[in-house]
């Protein structure tokens, strides 16, 4: 389980997907979702969201390289 996005919470800003080192994050219908396949859980994305829609992993991974 990765970091993922609250759809209900989410205002389609953007800032998660900019911020994401790996292109984790992607636009669906005017809200954004998380590639759990992709995402390492570095926790960016929860950071500058400003609406805290993203609901972070709390087991953190990203110290394992993960492709
Ligand atoms: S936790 Fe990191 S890798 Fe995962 S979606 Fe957020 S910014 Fe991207
Ligand atoms: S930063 Fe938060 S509100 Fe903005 S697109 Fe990402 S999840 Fe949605």
């Amino acid at each position: 389980m990765s970091h993922r996005i609250r759809l209900e919470q989410c205002i389609g800003c953007g800032l998660c997907a900019d911020e994401c080192p790996r292109w984790a994050v992607v636009e669906n219908n005017g809200v954004y979702e998380i590639l759990q396949r992709k995402c390492n859980d570095c926790g960016r994305c929860a950071e500058v969201c400003p609406v805290n829609a993203v609901i972070v992993n709390k087991n953190r991974t990203s110290e394992t390289p993960s492709k």
